[in-house]
Order: C-alpha cells, then sequence, then structure tokens
C-alpha cells in the first residue's frame, strides 16, 4: 500500500516536473510596456496605412499579431467602456461601464497592479482624459458620462503623467471644485497650455490638459500632439531608469468612423501611425519595452472598396473608404505585438485576455475572473 502510493507520487512528481521542463522556455519579462488602442481601428483602418499611408508602414515591424473578440457581458457588439475596461481589468462587463464588473463592483486595472511593483503609469488621448478608454485605466465608475467624477478619480489613482483634453471635467464642474490645483496640491505639475516646458524629472507627476473637452481633430490642425505626447510620456515616466506601463489612444479614429468621413479617418490613422512609431523607436533601442496595439472594437463597419467606374463597374485601381453603419460594428480587431512578451499575443482569442497576457508577460500573476464568468 505504502509502496504504491510512494510509487503513485514519484511517477506524478516525475511527469509534474516534465510537464514544467517542457512548459520551461524561459518568459520574457519586458519592464516596459505601451499599449496603444486605436479606438475603432478595424483591419480596413489598419489597411489603409497600405493604400494612403507612407511606405514602410509602422505595422510591418510587428510580428507577433492576434485577431480579438470585442463582445462586452452584456452586447454582442460592445462600446468604449466596456471593452476599455476589459483591456484593463481583464473583466468583461456591460456597455457603459468603467472600471466595473457586472455587479458594479471595482475591479482591479493593470495601472493598479503594476503600480505595486513600483512601475510608473501613464495615459494619452486626443479625447479628454476622461473619456471612457483612458479612464478605464484609472477609473470605476458606473457609467462612462460621470466624467467629473472620473476626474476626481484621476487624481486619486496611481496615474503618473496624463495628457489629452477634458478641461471642463476639472475647473468647469458642478461642484465648484477647481481639480488642477487639487491636482497640484497632489504633487503634479498641471499644464493647460501646451506640451513644451522643461526636461521632466524623475519622481515627479504630470498632467497636460489641452482642451475643453476633446482635442481638436487632425483636419483641424491638432498637429503632433499625439506622437509628441507619446515621446513625452515615455520621456516622464522612464526618468531615472524607472520601469513603466503606458496607454496612448488614437481616440478620434472612432470620431471619424461615427462620422463615415473618410478623409478625417485617413488622418486620424496616419496621427496614429506617427504616435506608433514613436513607440516603436524608444522599443527599439530600450530592449525591454513591449509594444501592444489594438482596438477596443471596429466602428463604421469601414471597407477599402473600389471606386464605382463612370461607365459602370468597379474601378479596382481606385480605392474610397465606404462605410456600413454609424456605430460600431462585430468584426474581429487586429493585435500587433512587438518586444519581449510579444509572442504571447498570437491567436484569436477575446481582448480581456490581453490585460492577463500583459500582467503576466510583466512577471506578475493575476486570478483569470473572466475565466469563471458565464459566456
Ligand atoms: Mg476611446
Ligand atoms: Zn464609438
Amino acid at each position: 500500500m505504502t509502496r504504491t502510493i510512494l510509487a503513485y507520487l514519484l511517477l506524478t512528481g516525475l511527469i509534474a516536473c516534465n510537464g514544467t521542463t517542457d512548459k520551461n522556455k524561459a518568459p520574457e519579462h519586458p519592464t516596459r510596456i505601451i499599449f496603444m488602442i486605436g479606438d475603432g481601428m478595424g483591419l480596413s483602418a489598419v489597411s489603409t496605412s497600405y493604400y494612403f499611408g507612407e511606405q514602410p508602414s509602422p505595422f510591418d515591424m510587428f510580428k507577433h499579431i492576434g485577431l480579438i473578440n470585442t463582445s462586452s457581458a452584456t452586447h454582442k457588439i460592445t462600446d468604449s467602456a466596456a471593452s476599455g475596461t476589459a483591456l484593463a481589468t481583464g473583466t468583461r462587463t456591460y456597455n457603459g461601464a468603467i472600471g466595473v464588473d457586472t455587479s458594479r463592483t471595482a475591479v482591479r486595472n493593470i495601472t493598479e497592479v503594476v503600480s505595486e511593483m513600483g512601475w510608473n503609469t501613464g495615459v494619452v488621448a486626443t479625447s479628454s482624459v476622461t473619456h471612457a478608454t483612458p479612464a478605464s485605466f484609472y477609473a470605476h465608475v458606473e457609467h462612462r458620462n460621470m466624467e467629473e467624477k472620473i476626474a476626481t478619480q484621476l487624481l486619486d489613482s496611481n496615474i503618473d503623467f496624463f495628457a489629452g483634453g477634458g478641461k471642463r471635467f476639472f475647473n468647469q464642474r458642478s461642484d465648484s471644485v477647481d481639480l488642477f490645483r487639487t491636482a497640484e496640491e497632489k504633487g503634479f505639475i498641471i499644464d493647460t497650455a501646451g506640451l513644451d516646458g522643461a526636461a521632466p524629472q524623475p519622481d515627479r507627476k504630470y498632467g497636460y490638459v489641452l482642451a475643453d473637452a476633446g482635442m481638436p481633430t487632425m483636419l483641424e490642425g491638432r498637429g503632433g500632439f499625439l506622437p509628441d505626447a507619446t515621446a513625452l510620456a515615455i520621456e516622464s515616466l522612464s526618468a531615472g531608469g524607472k520601469s513603466f506601463f503606458l496607454m496612448v489612444e488614437g481616440s478620434q479614429i472612432d470620431w471619424a468612423g461615427h462620422a463615415n468621413d473618410e478623409a478625417y479617418l485617413l488622418a486620424e490613422m496616419r496621427d496614429f501611425e506617427e504616435a506608433i512609431r514613436v513607440a516603436l523607436d524608444f522599443a527599439e533601442k530600450d530592449g525591454n519595452t513591449l509594444v501592444v496595439v489594438t482596438a477596443d472594437h471596429e466602428t463604421g463597419g469601414a471597407t477599402l472598396s473600389a471606386r464605382p467606374g463612370e461607365s459602370g463597374g468597379s474601378n479596382y485601381d481606385d480605392i474610397v473608404i465606404t462605410f456600413s453603419t454609424g456605430g460600431h460594428s462585430a468584426t474581429l480587431i487586429p493585435l500587433f505585438a512587438y518586444g519581449p512578451g510579444a509572442e504571447q499575443f498570437t491567436g484569436i482569442y477575446k481582448h480581456s485576455e490581453i490585460f492577463h497576457k500583459m500582467v503576466r508577460s510583466a512577471g506578475m500573476d493575476e486570478p483569470v475572473p473572466d475565466a469563471a464568468a458565464a459566456d
């Protein structure tokens, strides 16, 4: 009897060891993660890089590609809040939710996880910094429209750097509080004029809020805000050799899709690509930076169609962007990964898994709450 148990233990022990050895391809752990979200950026939007963009496309740099299902817990087609929350926390939730699950309970987000490891964290967006996508990375509120509360939570969060629009949620509030003053009392250096300033110092927190609501569109002359803010965030968050997690959002790709506006979409995509180039340049030099580029969903049902010919038929050598909806679509969205840990991101999977892959790649193990959720 004893011998049988011993033999069994030995055997299972050996099998366990074997299993471990097989899987023991030393995982690569990046010490910096740049997570870039093209809001509403489906494969057609990415494809414009190859027909309307500069060559070579920055997407050429990525060798590890995935396809992502972004359905929320309540809808086949997600909104940016539910998807942002899934990306930031690994938990699928109801459309409209920011950092809370379907029972409206706060769930831990990646900036909270990596802050415990001593990493700096930042968010950059071309919407207000309190808009659904960036908010999902630091706030916990029942609905995305609670932007004044989200702004308050930003200053109480672990975020060390933020840039985008949204002044009115800080200094034109229904409670008359001047949150910019509060921010400075909490140690932030706040700038509401522009990105130019002194070189970032280690261990300082920075907030750039440069428009009342969303930032101007590219067609209105936003200029280099997104790539410049990305570069400034990287410089600030890595000052003193620190590890960091940075979320960068091309927010208005989505707004162009809602507007079914081809020129707007192309301009916002070219701008987002500039920000990707900035991230990849840094990652290439740094060697320890994982860059993940994806979307929260597709917007507009955009297609790269042949322009209708003058005498009927289609001109297969002239591409026009057409749209099938003024809302979001259910199409799988692409994901691109570069750097240490990038190989984890290939395959077809749910957006909520991206959080777990990033957290694991950073060397942390988090429980997988979404695995228990009903499918
Ligand atoms: Mg967004
Ligand atoms: Zn949208």
